[in-house]
């Protein structure tokens, strides 16, 4: 008998190659609405965007921004760079944001291939700190649907990873054991660290092989290491 029955997939960054989305979804909007009048290209935007974006989601991961916040907050900044002061068009840009990124359907490298060993052999659940209204669609339009019984949201489950809170909800709800679960995630803050909090086995998926101090069970480059490990 296999030491797991309960595998619990990160989805942005580890499935869901939300980089490459990201940047397509930007891309697009950034011509859509004219930016190139207050930033020299798009390059120029995203990287002014990235840093600002990253601070604020932690900021919200932390409970000190809304939701709301989060999501205006970030392109109304991105845009003041620019010279650029209109908090309507970065609510518009932000809901256009949000609604088109969920369509993208980019997916890590082997995805599909190592779900496929795997649904046969284990029960699979999706813990992301996502929004409710993008991340089943993200599921559905990329096809990585059929291969989840459960998907556990933050916004929806009242507690963000890393918080002991999340996973001991998404544990319980699936009636899994502890020692039979499997967390496997790319973000070592909000993945690893929960896993741990709450006694988990992990998985950190780094496939950009960034170096760490952290203590972790298991790290893999590429999803497929999975294929011959579980
Ligand atoms: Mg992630």
């Amino acid at each position: 008998m296999p030491k797991y029955q309960h595998l619990f997939f990160d989805l942005d960054h580890t499935l869901w190659d939300f980089a490459t989305n990201e940047q397509l979804t930007l891309k697009s909007l950034f011509q859509r609405y004219q930016l190139d009048k207050y930033f020299s290209d798009f390059k120029a935007f995203f990287a002014t965007y990235q840093p600002i974006n990253n601070s604020l989601w932690l900021q919200y991961r932390n409970n000190h921004i809304t939701k709301k916040q989060l999501n205006t907050g970030r392109f109304h900044q991105t845009f003041l760079t620019g010279g650029l002061d209109n908090e309507t068009m970065a609510t518009n840009f932000a809901g256009d944001f949000i609604r088109e990124n969920a369509l993208q359907t980019t997916l890590m490298p082997h995805t599909l291939e190592v779900l496929d060993y795997l649904k046969p052999r284990y029960h699979m659940h999706i813990i992301t700190n996502g929004f409710v209204e993008t991340q089943q669609l993200k599921l559905d339009e990329s096809g990585l649907s059929p291969y989840f019984e459960r998907l556990f949201v933050s916004e929806r489950v009242g507690a963000q990873k890393p918080r002991r809170a999340f996973f001991e909800y998404a544990i319980k709800s699936c009636n899994a054991r502890k020692k039979e679960s499997l967390v496997i995630g790319d973000s070592l803050d909000a993945d690893i660290q929960g896993a741990k909090n709450f006694g988990l086995d992990h998985v950190f998926f780094n496939p950009a092989q960034i170096a760490h101090n952290e203590t972790v069970q298991k790290e893999i480059s590429s999803l497929r290491e999975l294929i011959d490990w579980l």
